[in-house]
């Protein structure tokens, strides 16, 4: 994290000192740990059924270490099913808001919210567009952000960085779009959170065979309400948003390919950033 080292392997995980549980989803149980006097996550297998998203998400860190928008890893252990990362005290994005309350110094801070969004969607690009946003990716198909099947789930995925920014964090299921669709799951998915493509909308009783895929663009039409939650009710934020609703409504396009891409969404937030940055630089 300072310097560079190889990978920590199963035998340097002798030297780990396991403290509090900071976080538990359905694949992992995340503890902060010790590695030397280095603080670090370390994430353990929690349920069996899960070993495969696992050892995927596992993979996709190493495939995704290049990326300075994900988090660093630290070392793996197969054999024990665990894995060390970077920590991060800020936790996850899904509680950004009594974060930022807890720093009064930066809580009402238009641009540090728009970054947030313009960060966000500089993610997407990475998964969405490979090779466009850094060299040498492994991966040439746009890949779909799908554990993300309610706001809170979805912020659950990223984690907020010291200084307030987002890194992509859990990547157990980032799957790549091969012939033109997949599908986030097995199971019928609800709500008006996810894409309408999402939803069953065939007669009858949901079937998993029978339910079409989708592409990337499920991750555009929930990028609104992402961009809302960071925005929240900071100073300025009425302002951004009326500057926000044209893209923001394209991004609700019932037709996937009306959506704009995770590259238009950058384009615009990079604008208001650039806007926000002049204004406090002018006063
Ligand atoms: P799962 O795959 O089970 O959802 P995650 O990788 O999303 O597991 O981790 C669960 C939670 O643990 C995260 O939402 C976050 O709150 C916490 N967490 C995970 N990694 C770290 C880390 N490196 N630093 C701080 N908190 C972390
Ligand atoms: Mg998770
Ligand atoms: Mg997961």
């Amino acid at each position: 994290m300072h310097s560079c080292h190889p990978f920590l392997s199963c035998r340097d995980f002798i030297d780990v000192r396991i403290g509090k549980l900071i976080g538990i989803g359905a694949v992992k149980a995340v503890y902060h740990a010790k590695w030397k006097e280095y603080d670090v996550a370390l994430s353990v297998l929690n349920n069996p059924a899960f070993e495969d998203d696992f050892f995927t998400g596992a993979e996709n860190i190493r495939i995704f270490q290049h990326n300075p928008l994900t988090v660093q890893a630290v070392g793996f252990c197969d054999d024990e099913k665990m894995f060390l990362t970077e920590f991060h005290k800020n936790g996850d994005a899904s509680k950004l808001m009594e974060t930022l309350k807890e720093h009064p110094e930066v809580n009402d801070n238009s641009l540090l919210r728009i970054n947030l969004c313009y960060v966000y969607a500089l993610i997407l690009v990475s998964l969405h567009h490979p090779g466009h946003f850094t060299i040498g990716n492994p991966h040439l198909l746009p890949r779909v952000m799908c554990d993300s099947n309610d706001l809170k789930k979805l912020l659950s995925q990223f984690l907020v960085t010291n200084d307030f920014s987002l890194i992509l964090n859990d990547m157990d299921a980032i799957p790549l779009v091969k012939n033109g669709g997949i599908k986030c799951g097995h199971k019928e998915l609800k709500g008006d959170f996810v894409a309408p493509e999402q939803l069953w909308k065939l007669p009858g009783n949901f079937s998993d065979m029978k339910q079409p895929g989708y592409d990337e663009k499920t991750d555009i039409w929930k990028a609104p309400s992402v961009c809302n939650y960071f925005l929240g009710n900071v100073s300025d934020g009425n302002e951004i948003k009326k500057k926000l609703a044209s893209i923001h409504k394209r991004c609700k396009a019932l037709v996937p390919k009306d959506r704009p891409t995770a590259g238009d969404l950058a384009e615009v937030y990079m604008v208001i950033k650039a806007t926000l940055n002049n204004s406090t630089t002018n006063k």
